[in-house]
């Protein structure tokens, strides 16, 4: 029967898996029974159920306590969470025009389900009255936390705000999460729509296997038999590194760095002005004087001046570093018999060049050594070294690819802790990135909630049955997305919004970049990395070459990140008016800094996704370098104890940091796990910037 002639019938919950209890192993959602309609009719049922839930508490008769307040809210809105998390992991990792439709339909459903209840004011008196009481209610910490956390977040949102103001915070929500769409929309339509055809003679210095992935690109875009450069930074970047033809390169770099930028229908420029005016009346609706001061009040930063204190701080000598290097890469022009000024379409291709000399190393050696299991290995047996936890492949639950991976994951007591799926593989239904997500969250607060959670990366398969080669690049990230992965499962907190890495966003990079160590120590490689074919350990030779190769060209990496974040700040500290024309406001703010026009912007603003497309990072960039202060500092509590899996060191980063999710304070986290605050030369020192003239 098609589908206009039927009536949704009451029975419809019975048909919606999303809507039944999951009978499969550890209740985890039935991917293969889940299909595209199920979800809008969930979604409806979902907000119906959590409008209900806040209307009870709302309406609560008796006086406002703990239980039937914050943990009422804490148990709140469980069927929403659920849908959600598959929702957006399919989306995300493996999605279609369908679900792509349903996308934007339920963006903007979630904005008017959450503006009336962030801004619900008897529910805010309720909270708020709680919060002035909080030392006399005789709280646990963590339970003063969540209340500390949930008052603000309702402050921070407009919950006390009078009417009209908050009648005009929710016109603005609306209209920049619509503006967030259409700034991502933009930037998907500019990239899908070139391409750059190689023919025969376009491929001279290119390797086989960017030759193969440029072939597959193709004939996704039905071009069979031809090969082409695609705008992803996975195709761009290894051809500016490798291609000798200096006019692609410019090419192509030219279409990169105009992305959102073209004056079509994709150009990005008044989406930009629209948010940042918003944002900026946002702000001041809530009584500061700037979206970042806003944005940074609930930071680790705290404020707009430590942001640009630690950004300053890394950005001279990194400068420094940087313009030295573009002189050796001038002279390498020169030696090569070219007659030009070295531009940034050549920087990548002739500071690969200097690597090779100078380090002797390029990745194509070390990648024999780095297959993905071999890798997937290591991430765990370092897990298991530092904390005990042990993981044992599943074949019987459900997923949502084929090449989708499932471990149970046991604590050293040989108790089930959670699953972990690993989704490595890229493929045209995947965004690109990588990223860590969850299905479910632990939590203990009616019972222990093992956690599901979720890597995807952006790994080319290996070739007819050979096993996937990971890049060096590849190879961290693997353990970057497995750090805030072990966030994830080692979380013990009672409270479901605590969990896990519901932290500040300049801390969740600390587990994430942290974990990056262990990947380059000698004595993991020596143990893991294997080649493919012969099982031969890594050759020390090369392993030394390898590490040595790892600092190189940090001074061009430093500052295209530090320029995107300064600009960031800046974007969000200045007034809208002052900043006009954004192209303009972004040459001004780039010759301030004195930046290399050599190098680009890590994101120039019509691409910068972070801090256009939603808000999660909109002046909070630094974010990851904030973060590396810390990671770079802690790995040293391991290099001081002699031990890179010391034990009393790892169960100190167990208890304090892995397992505390957002109930702690993080600074007061960090102290207790290394006794005193993080000292930020260890980051210039890890990326090798100590010993610039200027980096005293
Ligand atoms: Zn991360």
């Amino acid at each position: 029967m098609p589908d206009s002639a039927v009536a949704p019938a009451p029975s419809d919950s019975l048909d919606n898996p999303l809507l039944q209890a999951w009978l499969t192993p550890f209740e985890t959602p039935p991917f293969e029974q889940i299909a595209p309609q199920h979800f809008l009719p969930a979604f409806e049922q979902a907000f119906a159920d959590h409008t209900a839930e806040i209307a009870a508490i709302t309406n609560d008769p008796s006086a406002p306590d703990f239980a039937n307040t914050i943990t009422a809210l804490e148990r709140s809105g469980r069927l929403l969470n659920r849908v959600a998390a598959v929702f957006y992991d399919l989306v995300s990792a493996d999605s279609n025009p369908a679900l792509l439709e349903i996308d934007t339909e339920v963006s903007q459903r979630m904005a008017r389900h959450w503006n009336p209840i962030m801004m619900n004011a008897a529910l805010f008196g309720r909270i708020a009255l709680l919060y002035g009481l909080r030392s006399k209610l005789e709280l646990s910490a963590e339970q003063l936390r969540l209340l500390e956390r949930t008052y603000t977040r309702f402050h921070r949102a407009g919950a006390g705000l009078d009417a009209k103001a908050k009648a005009r915070m929710a016109a603005i929500n609306e209209r920049l999460a619509e503006l967030g769409t259409a700034f991502s929309h933009h930037l998907l339509g500019d990239e899908q729509d070139w391409v750059m055809q190689l023919g025969e003679d376009d491929c001279a210095g290119l390797s086989d296997s960017f030759v193969a992935a440029a072939k597959a690109a193709a004939a996704e875009r039905g071009l069979q038999g031809k090969a082409v450069v695609t705008l992803s930074r996975s195709s761009v970047e290894p051809f500016l590194k490798s291609s000798t033809r200096r006019d692609l390169r410019e090419k192509v770099y030219k279409a990169f760095t105009a992305r959102g930028n073209n004056g079509n229908a994709n150009d990005n420029i008044a989406v930009i002005s629209e948010i940042l005016q918003l944002r900026e009346e946002t702000a001041k609706l809530l009584g500061f004087a700037s979206f970042a001061e806003y944005r940074l009040e609930d930071s680790m930063a705290k404020t707009p001046q430590a942001v640009r204190g630690l950004l300053e701080r890394v950005w001279k000598p990194a400068r420094a570093r940087a313009l030295a290097d573009r002189d050796a890469l001038q002279q390498l022009v020169a030696e090569d018999g070219g007659n030009f000024k070295l531009a940034a379409w050549d920087w990548r291709y002739y500071a690969e060049k200097l690597r090779q000399r100078r380090a002797n190393f390029d990745d194509a050696a070390i990648k024999p050594y780095l297959a993905l299991d071999n890798m997937i290995d290591a991430a765990f047996d370092t897990a298991t070294k530092l904390f005990g936890v042990k993981f044992s492949e599943r074949k019987d639950v459900p997923v949502w690819h084929p090449d989708v991976r499932v471990w149970e994951v046991f604590d050293a007591a040989g108790t089930h802790k959670g699953l972990f799926y690993g989704d490595y593989f890229a493929r045209p239904s995947k965004r690109s990135g990588a990223w860590m997500t969850s299905l479910r969250d632990q939590q203990k607060l009616d019972g222990v909630v093992a956690p599901l959670i979720i890597n995807v990366c952006n790994f080319a398969k290996g070739n007819n049955g050979e096993p996937a080669l990971l890049s060096p690049d590849d190879a961290r990230t693997l353990f970057h997305e497995f750090g805030h992965g072990l966030h994830g499962m080692l979380s013990d907190v009672v409270y479901p919004s605590l969990s896990g890495t519901a932290v500040f966003t300049d801390f969740v990079e600390l587990p994430s970049q942290l974990y990056e160590h262990w990947q380059e120590q000698p004595q993991v490689l020596r143990q893991f990395a294997k080649h493919y074919q012969t099982g031969e350990p890594l050759p020390d030779d090369l392993l030394q070459r390898f590490l040595a190769a790892r600092k190189f060209n940090q001074g061009f990496a430093t500052v295209e990140f530090v320029s995107s974040a300064l600009l960031d700040l800046e974007f969000h500290t200045q007034p809208a008016s002052a900043i006009g024309d954004i192209a303009d406001f972004e040459r001004r703010e780039l010759e301030k800094i004195g930046m290399p026009e050599e190098i680009a912007m890590r994101h120039r603003p019509t691409q910068f996704g972070h801090i256009f497309s939603g808000d999660h990072y909109a002046s909070g960039y630094y974010s990851y370098m904030w973060s590396e202060v810390m990671d770079a500092d802690a790995f040293g509590a391991f290099e001081e104890a002699g031990d890179i899996f010391d034990s009393k060191v790892a169960k100190r980063l167990h208890d304090d940091i892995y397992a505390a999710g957002g109930a702690r304070d993080p600074e007061v986290a960090y102290v207790a796990f290394r006794g005193r605050p993080p000292e930020p030369d260890a980051l210039l020192r890890r990326r090798g910037l100590l010993d610039t003239p200027e980096a005293a």
